[in-house]
């Protein structure tokens, strides 16, 4: 592994954090974590402490994906959360980036057990057809948290995140951006629907329809850019 490779990874997770923390979906405790997969490894680089506001490229770590710290270092709280990350790269072979944040109205779908519904197009164009399932609560650092998110993703499709029962968010993605253009997704998804529920609550799309709009996007797409 080169270090200018490492660096420009540790770039992508340091510039994610950043981005994170300008979009203003995190909690008050700014707590999160981000992964991203080197390339063409089984390798991926962590973020070795637990506050957005402190990454920066000498506190992220680098692990195999038996979860073994390779290069770098890791404070114990991160620690619990290495198999988390792992799950997400063994279970999902494109998968490149992953985020974990305590995001307040999607992590209040976490608290309530309730699944996230297919009911706002967005979530629907980002590859979320089927909304953003909930796994019941796994303790911190437990064999069993990591089960259930390999139970929640083990050979899904339309699936880019999932909600950690009673704890929070976990995005995923081709690459680090991708993963936090899930979660940011997931938050405006919670938070559009969290206040639909004054107005009468959220209104399923239709199964045929979620589909229709992913041909459209995807059509529109392989035109690509038009030109006058
Ligand atoms: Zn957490």
């Amino acid at each position: 592994m080169s270090d200018a490779k490492l660096s420009e990874y540790k770039k992508q997770i340091s510039d994610a954090a950043d981005n994170i923390m300008g979009s203003g979906i995190l909690g008050k405790s700014s707590h999160g974590n981000i992964s991203a997969r080197i390339p063409g490894t089984d390798t991926f680089l962590l973020t070795s402490v637990s506050n957005l506001k402190q990454i920066t490229m000498d506190n992220i770590g680098l692990f195999d994906l038996d979860n073994n710290l390779l290069d770098g270092s890791v404070m114990p709280a991160s620690a619990e959360i290495i198999p988390m990350h792992g799950i997400v790269y063994k279970m999902r072979p494109e998968a490149g980036g992953a985020v974990h944040t305590h995001a307040p109205r999607a992590t209040a779908f976490a608290v309530a057990g309730v699944p996230i519904p297919p009911s706002y197009e967005p979530m629907v164009r980002f590859g979320m057809a089927n909304g953003v399932p909930v796994t019941t609560y796994g303790p911190r650092g437990s064999q069993e948290s990591v089960d259930l998110i390999e139970q929640a993703i083990d050979g899904k499709e339309q699936i880019r995140g999932l909600l950690l029962g009673n704890h929070g968010v976990l995005s995923f993605g081709k690459d680090v951006p991708d993963a936090v253009d899930a979660h940011k997704i997931i938050e405006e998804c919670a938070e559009v629907i969290l206040a639909s529920y004054a107005l009468g609550g959220p209104k399923e799309i239709p199964a045929a329809q979620r589909l229709a709009a992913q041909v459209i996007m995807q059509t529109f797409a392989a035109v690509g850019e038009q030109k006058a």
